[in-house]
């Protein structure tokens, strides 16, 4: 284990900050003849927050996945924390709880409670006693604001809280990053802001994050930068301000004029 600070749940990223924690290099993916992931080159640095940006189809969601090896590439190196994807079995297991995901569609356990579902990988991936991973549960779910909901299924939460449900339960890990891949893009307006808020408030604490959004908001508060991508490339990368407000290419351009 790495030294700690006060929070538990945030107790791995801040050493070495700044520090290369996710290389992706010369990654290809294909669905048969399409071509997704055109040689990505990317790195995020440890405490670093990253927004992913782009139209719908050009490769954001097959990237995300590809680092959390949801996703087989067709050539090219994944490293995260050092250690290079792919890897088998428990190593894998291990290497993924190192990544908290978070989707678009709440992916909660419908099945479990509210509290099960942050319990769940800590006991069986960590290690935890129940005691102890209620105990964490309970804390995460107190910061995203829904510890009244522990007791609830699912389907009894709207769909922020559930968001925010799925927060913890991926910081439940004790990730070394998380990848939140358009998790208010199935929100209600009046929803999108509470978990907003809790993305901004993980990236203030120095949380590492891969984030694919389309919220200019959250981009320009919290991203240190933007990855543009188009047609399986990264057209730009770049600072939210500049970005949002001098977009080099005409790709950039013509995305931002139609979200604008
Ligand atoms: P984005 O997240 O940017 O909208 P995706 O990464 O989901 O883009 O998809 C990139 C391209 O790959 C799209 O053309 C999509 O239709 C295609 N694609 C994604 N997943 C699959 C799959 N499992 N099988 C075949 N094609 C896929
Ligand atoms: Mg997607």
């Amino acid at each position: 284990m790495e030294p700690t600070d006060s929070s538990p749940a945030t107790s791995n990223i801040t050493v070495r900050r700044g520090e290369p924690l996710v290389v992706v290099k010369n990654i290809n993916k294909h669905y048969g003849e399409l071509h997704v992931l055109k040689n990505i080159n990317a790195v995020v640095n440890r405490g670093e927050v990253v927004v992913v940006i782009g139209p719908s189809g050009s490769g954001k969601s097959t990237l995300c996945r590809a680092i959390n090896r949801l996703e087989t590439i067709d050539d090219g190196v994944i490293t995260i924390d050092g250690v290079k994807l792919p890897a088998e079995g428990k190593a894998l297991a291990h290497l993924r709880a190192d990544v908290g995901m978070v989707f678009q569609a709440f992916n909660l356990f419908a099945h479990k409670t509210v509290l099960e579902n942050v319990t769940l990988g800590p006991m069986k991936v960590r290690g935890l006693s129940k005691a102890e991973a209620e105990k964490k549960a309970m804390a995460l779910l107190e910061r995203v604001g829904v510890a009244n909901q522990a007791k609830k299924m699912p389907a009894q939460l709207s769909g922020g809280q559930q968001q925010r449900v799925a927060i913890a339960r991926a910081l439940a890990m004790e990730p070394k990053l998380i990848l939140l891949d358009e998790p208010t893009s199935a929100l209600d307006p009046e929803m999108i802001n509470e978990v907003l808020e809790v993305m901004v408030d993980l990236a203030n604490e120095g949380m590492t994050m891969i984030v694919v959004t389309h919220e200019m908001g959250f981009a320009r508060k919290a991203a240190d930068r933007v990855i543009f991508m188009a047609e399986g490339e990264i057209v730009e990368e770049t600072s939210p301000e500049e970005f949002f407000t001098n977009p080099q290419s005409l790709r950039a351009q013509d995305f931002l004029s139609k979200i604008l």
